[in-house]
């Protein structure tokens, strides 16, 4: 086992026990360090993995780190608790939820949910805050979390609590009564567990011997505490991180909280790994060159073996959707000519919605591709209507859920019918569902609202009594069809309508995927489950809240779309950074402190040290969002802070890459232009696209390697695709 690593790696892994903190750069191996550690500690030391607790930061990475541990070992590992500070807090909850405080089937709430109960603090329309002013508030409560703070503990300086601490008592009034937990209340709650309940703390401090912590450098002060409490004297600590890559401080993370381990625990051995397994001489340079002008650092040096490598390509282009055709056009290059595969390519970028213009493109050029985070599936209204309808399958109180649906699809229960049950069950201290059953009786509710909440209240108490007798599949499908949901976007005869029934369809699939893997999970991991920790609906509802924070899984063929943020701890062979811009990244809510402008600076770091083999950075001079065009300031400061040695300048202008100092040169690389005339060889010709499924070719346009076919598909939906990638196959071929 040893033999695959280095001299401190295999000091590390090997360490007898004590508490160590593993500090390394980019691609040092922290990650397999502490996989290799897991597996050292089963193998050789005799301890069970009912011993070990493993955290990570992501859903992805806990299981990849499971598999890889079993890897190593070549034998299943049972009953080893591996998972995300907020998996395992919910799942601490779930099985103690009574000493908690809170009701067996409390509800989770994602960011949209937080905001939603934030707003019912303001009965009066006139005074409800707009959605950015809702968005500090909740930013602020959990801020304070994050921290370990309740209302009682913020301290008012002897003045009466301001206009926030007032709202946040109001909301922890509200989450407690109707058993509501947003992510940063898991983390608070999970460390409440422990320091209000000594004996269960106990239980858990004996089964824990070795806790094992990945990117510890992004820890808050809540997550920190919680690991110092579970720890004890007697239990041992492995963390590793690194303090470049702290890019969660508007979380809260604390990155002296690597400082803190060496003081607060005892005898703490420090290991620091210096050499770069992951990329080539010139990108580790490179990234090198851009942290370097970061002041705050703990100060490591990196090294590698690796071969130069290419140079880093710096890209200018004219707007945005010259930056996603290039884009989209590197991308078809490189799985045609089988330099890389989908899976081994990134597309990192800044925020979010910038990866609606390369989404466009991909469809259009027919690229497979998987967006991790942003607005996923889970999070489009018509799924998170469905959902509502299960969760109150689960438990008719659940007020955000009937909130979200009563009316959804529109049935009749009007305005003044909402008022009654909203005063009813504001005066009488009702859930919504309580509040309801008393205003069908009310004189001032017209009958048609009357008939529609006694047709909504049964169908939803049917599914809710039958619900430990149906399968996931049954309930989804309930959800779905019953509710009237599928047939209302049915109405809607165009686009938006159609791929909304396809969404709902595809619940039901995913609930019957779901189910089947919890149940294999459950007779591995948890055989004696209880019946709650069996229930595959609490379950997936848990999985859908806490996913919304990364990304659904599969992990099929496909170009890796998502923030820089999201692709923390992950490598891939070839890497392409967009919007490189002064205001974008940097971003311009960050040029005004130089903690942030680090901040920015350690995420730029790493974006960059996720590359293998291959970078390329782009910028735009010219960009929109959301319809307005951003104030740019040019090319961003980290492209000037990358030494000239280790990057070459391009611009993209007319579909052709030209070196962007010098108007002479030839062009370096060509696509060629579309022809114009109209080719017909294959029209009417039936076709399967990987992704969009049947169509028959309708148009042909171009020659060569830039030869186009149009589809449309059995949805109606038309698109256009060069004609020879590998995601269309000719049925009749
Ligand atoms: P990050 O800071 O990005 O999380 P990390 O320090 O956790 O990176 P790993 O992801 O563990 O680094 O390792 C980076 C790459 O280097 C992986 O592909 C890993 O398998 C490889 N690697 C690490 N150590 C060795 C070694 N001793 N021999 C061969 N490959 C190694
Ligand atoms: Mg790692």
């Amino acid at each position: 086992m040893l033999d695959q690593l280095n001299t401190a790696q295999r000091e590390a892994v090997s360490a007898p026990r004590q508490n160590l903190l593993i500090l390394a750069g980019a691609g040092s191996g922290k990650t397999r360090v502490l996989i290799h550690r897991i597996a050292w500690l089963i193998q050789t030391q005799a301890v069970s993995p009912l011993e070990i607790l493993a955290v990570t930061f992501t859903n992805k990475a806990a299981s990849e780190m499971k598999t890889r541990a079993q890897n190593i070992l070549n034998h299943p590992i049972q009953n080893m608790w591996i998972g995300t500070f907020h998996g395992i807090a919910n799942r601490l909850l779930r099985t103690h939820y009574r000493e908690a405080g809170l009701k067996q089937n409390f509800e989770i709430l994602d960011q949209t949910d937080q905001i939603r109960v934030i707003k019912q603090l303001f009965p009066d329309e006139k005074e409800t805050p707009n959605n950015t002013e809702l968005r500090d508030i909740a930013n602020q409560f959990n801020r304070w979390k994050d921290q370990g703070l309740r209302s009682k503990h913020i301290d008012t300086l002897g003045n009466s609590p301001g206009y926030y601490h007032r709202l946040y008592e109001q909301y922890e009034t509200l989450c407690n009564k109707e058993s509501l937990v947003d992510f940063a209340e898991l983390l608070l709650r999970a460390h409440e567990l422990w320091l209000n309940n000594q004996g269960i703390l106990d239980r858990y401090r004996e089964r824990f011997r070795h806790i094992l912590v990945d990117e510890f450098q992004d820890t808050n002060d809540v997550q920190f505490a919680w690991l110092k409490i579970l720890a004890g004297q007697e239990n041992y600590v492995f963390a590793v991180g690194d303090d470049d890559q702290s890019i969660y401080s508007w979380r809260g993370a604390q990155v002296s909280n690597m400082y803190k381990f060496q003081q607060t625990f005892e005898n703490v051995r420090t290991v620091s790994l210096e050499r770069n397994y992951r990329s080539t001489e010139n990108i580790l340079n490179a990234a090198n060159s851009v942290i370097k002008h970061n002041k705050a650092r703990l100060g490591k040096s990196l090294w590698t073996e690796s071969n130069e490598g290419d140079k880093i390509r710096v890209v200018a282009m004219i707007n945005e959707f010259a930056e996603a055709q290039f884009v989209a056009e590197e991308c078809y290059r490189w799985i045609r000519y089988e330099i890389y595969r989908p899976a081994d390519i990134a597309i990192l970028y800044r925020n979010n919605w910038q990866a609606r213009v390369l989404e466009q493109e991909f469809n259009q050029v027919g690229l497979p591709y998987r967006i991790h985070g942003g607005l996923r599936f889970f999070e489009r209204a018509e799924i998170r209507f469905a959902l509502s309808y299960l969760r109150l399958f689960q438990d008719p109180q659940a007020d955000i859920a009937f909130l979200r649906v009563v009316n959804v699809p529109p049935r009749g229960v009007g305005q003044t019918a909402m008022d009654r049950i909203l005063e009813l069950s504001k005066g009488q201290n009702l859930s919504m569902w309580d509040a309801a059953a008393i205003a069908k009786d009310n004189q001032q509710v017209l009958p048609k609202a009357k008939r529609s909440l006694n047709t909504f209240s049964h169908y939803i108490s049917n599914f809710n009594q039958r619900r430990d007798n149906l399968t996931l599949r049954q309930l989804a499908t309930a959800a779905v069809y019953d509710s009237g949901l599928f047939e209302y976007y049915g109405k809607d005869k165009g686009e938006t309508g159609r791929s909304r029934q396809e969404n709902l369809k595809e619940l039901v699939l995913a609930a019957e995927q779901f189910e089947q893997s919890h149940k294999d999970r459950l007779s591995v991991e948890n055989p004696n489950a209880t019946k709650e920790e069996a229930c595959a609906l609490t379950a997936f509802l848990d999985l859908v809240a806490l996913d919304s924070r990364e990304q659904q899984g599969s992990d099929t063929e496909a170009i890796n779309l998502m923030t820089v943020h999201a692709g923390k701890g992950l490598e891939f062979p070839c890497v392409v950074m967009v919007g490189m811009e002064e205001g974008l990244f940097p971003h311009h809510a960050s040029s005004f402190s130089v903690a942030s402008v680090e901040e920015e600076r350690r995420l730029a770091y790493v974006g960059i040290t996720r590359a293998m083999k291959q970078l390329t950075m782009t910028f735009a001079n010219s960009r929109t969002s959301f319809g307005k065009s951003l104030a740019l300031q040019g090319h961003s400061r980290f492209l000037n802070e990358i030494s000239k040695d280790h990057c070459i300048h391009l611009t993209y202008k007319d579909d052709t890459l030209v070196p962007r100092f010098s108007t002479k040169s030839p062009p370096i690389r060509t696509s060629e232009p579309a022809a114009s005339e109209e080719v017909n060889h294959h029209k009417h010709e039936r076709v399967q696209h990987s992704m969009f499924g049947d169509g028959v070719v309708v148009a042909e346009q171009g020659d060569g390697a830039s030869r186009k076919l149009q589809v449309k598909f059995s949805n109606g939906k038309t698109s256009w695709f060069l004609a020879d990638t590998d995601f269309l196959t000719f049925i009749n071929h």
